[in-house]
Formats: structure tokens, sequence, C-alpha cells
């Protein structure tokens, strides 16, 4: 079956890398504009860059999604140019583990503003145009451990389980203007975030998924992708575990 894609405004954040970056090039192959967010503009500029050259279009913006006004001025700056967003994938995301115990407030408000505060202030940014246009999908990249939870990840897990209490909730309040909410949650994904796990900590991961490897960042665009499209119309408030079997 071909995926039914019209041309829509998206924009993916965190897209300067990994999943985002997989995510922002599967919407540009389906004809999306695609405006690129990432914390460094080189990043996002280089993802951009090279989907244009690709023949696909792409801009970049480079926003901390943590600060709320920093995001509000760019959503202005990008309605002013675009008019509307159709789609936007809450992607942007970091890592500040530790135990309880030893856990700073600041390791605790940051991942929580970077990983949850952050969609809302997206959402908010876009959300009055989109519903005039009674036309949306918006997608919400949690985590397996929002799921299940992870020792020593305490933060991590508030904030990505909390993303799929505000998918649910967005989704009964915005479905009547035809605007579908949805979550995706991977599981342990080949990027830069699980490079930095030890080799002995990643085998040991690995013989946990029923799959036995990581996945590819192509994994979770695909299903990106397909939640984004015509076809998907009719599914919201919905949690997609990509995770090579690990949350039955
Ligand atoms: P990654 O390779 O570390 O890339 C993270 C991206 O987010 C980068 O483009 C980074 O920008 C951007 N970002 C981080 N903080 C930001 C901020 N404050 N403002 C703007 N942009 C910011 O991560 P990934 O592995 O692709 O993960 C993408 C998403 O999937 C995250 O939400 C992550 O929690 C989730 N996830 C990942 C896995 C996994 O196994 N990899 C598993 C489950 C869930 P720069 O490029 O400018 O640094």
């Amino acid at each position: 079956m071909k995926l039914e894609h019209s041309p829509k405004v998206a924009v993916v954040t965190g897209a300067g890398r990994g999943i985002g970056k997989a995510i922002a090039e599967s919407l540009a192959s389906s004809g999306h504009t695609v405006i690129c967010v990432s914390k460094n503009p080189s990043s996002c500029g280089a993802v951009a860059d090279a989907i244009t050259a690709a023949g696909g279009k792409a801009v970049a913006k480079a926003v901390d999604v943590s600060d709320a006004n920093a995001v509000a001025a760019v959503c202005e700056e990008i309605l002013k140019e675009y008019g509307c967003v159709d789609i936007l994938v809450n992607n942007a995301g970091i890592t500040k583990d530790g135990l309880v115990m030893r856990m700073t407030d600041e390791d605790w408000s940051d991942v929580l503003q970077t990983n949850l505060s952050s969609a809302f202030y997206w959402v908010k940014g876009f959300l009055r145009p989109m519903t005039k246009k009674r036309w949306g999908r918006i997608v919400n990249i949690s985590s397996v451990t929002g799921v299940q939870g992870n020792a020593g990840q305490a933060n991590y897990a508030a904030a990505k389980a909390g993303l799929i209490g505000l998918t649910k909730a967005l989704a009964r309040e915005f479905a009547t203007r035809s605007i579908t909410v949805n979550a995706v949650a991977p599981g342990f994904i080949t990027t830069d975030m699980t490079a930095v796990l030890p080799e002995e900590v990643q085998q040991k991961i690995k013989s946990a998924i029923p799959l036995a490897r990581f996945g590819a960042p192509e994994d979770i665009a695909a299903t990106v992708n397909f939640l984004c499209s015509e076809n998907a119309g009719y599914i919201t408030g919905q949690c997609f575990s990509v995770d090579g079997g690990m949350a039955m």
C-alpha cells in the first residue's frame, strides 16, 4: 500500500541528528516542506541543506525548545512565513540519568523542560491556525522508558510518560477539528543518545529485547510517517511502541 500524503508544512524538533533527522528526511521524501529544528544551528542547517540538495523542501530553525519565550517567537516567525503548520513532531529530547537519591533538581527540571514542557510550548504555538484549518497531525516521541519505567531514569521516565498523558488529553480536545495526536515510544535505537552506553550495557540491553538488536532511526521515522499520512486519519490518542518487542 502506498501512503497518501498531500504536501503540507511540517515542523520536526530535534531534527539535527538521530531519530529527528530520519523523521525530517522521511516527511520531506513524502513531499512535505519540513522545518528542521535543533538547538545547534549547524546540525539542523546540515539536515535542511541535505534534504534540499536531494530535491526536497526544508529550512532550518535553531532554538532551545526548553525556552518558552524562544519557542513562541519562532512559532510566530514560522506562522508569518507559512500561514499554518499542519504536522508537528515533538522529538527533541535529552537524558540526564542518575539514581533518584543522587539526582539534582537541575537534572530533574532540565529533562522535564526539554522533553515534556517543550511539546506543550510548540502545541500552543501552532494549534490555533491548525484548528481553523481543521486538519492536523501531532506526533510526540515518547520512550519505552515512559511506558515501563527504568531505574536511573526517573526524570526521563516521568517526562516520557507525561508526553503520553499530554497526547491523550490533546487527542480528546482536538478530535472534533480532525487533528490527530499520537505518541511513538521507541525502544533502544542506534543514535548519539545510545552510543554513550558502554558496550557491556548495550549487550545486556540487547539480551532483554525479543528482536535481540537495537532499532534504526528509520524504524521510528516509518511509523511517524504513517501517522502523519492521510491513511492514519482515524487513529488518535494512541501510543505505538516501536521497540523490538520490549514492552509487550
Ligand atoms: P539525539 O541523537 O541525542 O538527538 C537529539 C536531538 O534533539 C538533536 O538534534 C538535538 O539538537 C535536539 N535537542 C536536544 N535538546 C534540545 C533543545 N533544548 N532544544 C532544541 N533541540 C534540542 O537523540 P535521539 O536518540 O535521536 O532521540 C530523539 C528522541 O527520541 C528523543 O526525544 C529521545 O528521548 C527519544 N528516544 C530515543 C531513544 C533512543 O534509543 N535513541 C529511545 C527512546 C526515545 P542538536 O543537534 O542541536 O544537539
